[in-house]
């Protein structure tokens, strides 16, 4: 999971693309970078930690230029320091390019081991390296070279290419990652996440169709079918617990979702209790679904401390355990003797809710009913979320009766699949109505390896 955004044809590129990744910052939290160009050469700085801490106000201004990419990076390949930080930056035999990924490439270790026989010598432990690679070998023109890198490359990805002279844009042929479109005066935008479009005040366009390539340079804007659609796989994820709620993914707003979660986990799960309490931040709108549909009131059962970041981002499992006792409190007035449904988005080690529960059994809650807008994470995902490794995931190991008993619930209850796909409301005819499920149900969409 990363973010990424790009701009073409603004004077204050660099600026823009810094509110424009800012706005995604929730997507990754380790590093930040922009590559701007003024048309001649490329311009980089890429540093660790959030987007306000990386980049200082002279920093900005020394990216000149009306062209650029930037990067919010969550590491899901590779480790997490300063070398892979995006945008890589590269010279080939044709000039300068830089790249942003989102995504993870489930043959990057394979493709590496090939290039590295023939020669190549990596800077980086990222995935996304093997693209520079690839395009240094098949040199000039830019977007020959970019189409067969592409059409090598598996699994997810959303990418932006930058050149002296212009923007490349891709997504991989089943579009698990959302890139949108949109248009800003005389330029052009392209990022993650339609709140970013909203941020530099670009009107959206609209999103990219799986396989499809965009090239933006003097000449215009040019649309091609570059890799042959697959149905489309849009994570499951992006709408369960990543992208902002005010974000629209491939038309469907993540608020609305979030809120048909609840009201569908009601409808599958009823339960009698006192009131309604959201895990913030992407339990809160599940929650207020919930209480709509049952009847029941809404409150502020937990605090969140907003200067913490997301505990999960944190590498070592003995951070996130730090992590969450910093950031979530109970309200003690609103819950003390009640019988709560608690709605969370997910349960994947099993580590926040227990605590959670624990904390508020603590703080006086009288029972907790603990209900969960996903399916049992029973497999690990290949394509860009850390959703940890397949023995870690306590659902591939637990029934669901053993998770509630070791979380200390008083009951326990995840939305279905098929609930899930049918409150989002996707129009899509593709299998799952376009979603990819394989971490609940192991069915993945591309080769694996
Ligand atoms: P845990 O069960 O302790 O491993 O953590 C579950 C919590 O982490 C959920 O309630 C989410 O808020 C959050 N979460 C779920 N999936 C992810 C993810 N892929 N990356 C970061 N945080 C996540
Ligand atoms: Fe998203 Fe799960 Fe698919 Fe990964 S496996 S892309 S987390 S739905």
């Amino acid at each position: 999971m990363c973010g990424i955004f790009g701009i073409f044809n603004h004077p204050k590129a660099a600026e823009l693309t810094y509110l424009g990744i800012h706005a995604l910052q929730h997507r990754g939290q380790e590093s930040a970078g922009i590559c701007s160009s003024d048309g001649e050469q490329l311009h980089v700085h890429r540093s660790t930690g959030l987007v306000t801490e990386a980049f200082s106000q002279a920093q900005q201004q020394q990216l000149p230029g009306n062209m650029a990419i930037g990067h919010v990076r969550y590491t899901t390949a590779g480790t997490s320091d300063n070398l892979n930080a995006q945008p890589l930056v590269f010279r080939y035999s044709g000039g300068q390019v830089a790249v942003a990924h989102n995504g993870n490439l489930v043959n990057a270790q394979r493709l590496r081991t090939q290039l590295e026989r023939q020669g190549s010598i990596f800077q980086t432990t990222t995935d996304t390296e093997v693209i520079p690679h690839l395009i240094a070998r098949a040199g000039p023109p830019i977007l020959d070279a970019v189409q067969d890198a592409l059409r090598v490359i598996e699994g997810a990805f959303a990418l932006l290419f930058l050149t002296e002279s212009g923007l490349i844009a891709a997504q991989d042929s089943r579009g698990f990652r959302p890139l949108s479109l949109g248009k800003l005066g005389e330029g052009w935008v392209v990022a993650s996440e339609t709140c970013a479009l909203d941020i530099v005040g670009a009107e959206f366009v609209r999103d990219l169709q799986p396989g499809e390539l965009l090239t933006i340079s003097a000449d215009g804007l040019k649309a091609t079918a570059c890799l042959a659609p697959n149905p489309r796989a849009i994570c499951s994820f992006e709408y369960i617990y990543f992208a902002r709620p005010d974000s629209e993914i491939n038309g469907v707003s993540v608020h609305a979702a979030r809120k048909a979660f609840g009201r569908q986990i009601y409808a599958e799960s009823p339960v009698e209790a006192d009131i309604v309490v959201g895990v913030p931040d992407s339990g809160i709108a599940s929650a207020i679904g919930y209480a709509e549909a049952s009847g029941l009131p809404y409150e502020l059962g937990m605090m969140k401390n907003r200067y913490v970041g997301r505990t999960f981002i944190q590498p070592s499992q003995e951070l996130r355990q730090q992590g969450v006792r910093m950031k979530l409190s109970p309200v003690r007035s609103a819950i003390t003797g009640k019988r709560l449904v608690l709605v969370d988005d997910s349960i994947v080690r099993g580590t926040t809710s227990g605590r959670i529960v624990r904390m508020l059994k603590d703080a006086g809650a009288k029972e907790i009913h603990l209900r969960i807008t996903s399916p049992p994470i029973t497999h690990s995902c290949l394509y860009g979320i850390d959703t940890a490794r397949r023995k870690e995931l306590i659902a591939a190991e637990y029934e669901v009766s053993e998770i509630q008993e070791k979380i200390g619930a008083d009951s326990l209850y995840f939305l279905s699949a098929e609930g899930m796909v049918e409150a989002t409301g996707r129009n899509d005819s593709s299998p799952n109505r376009g979603h990819c499920l394989a971490c609940f149900n192991g069915d993945y969409p591309t080769p694996t390896s």
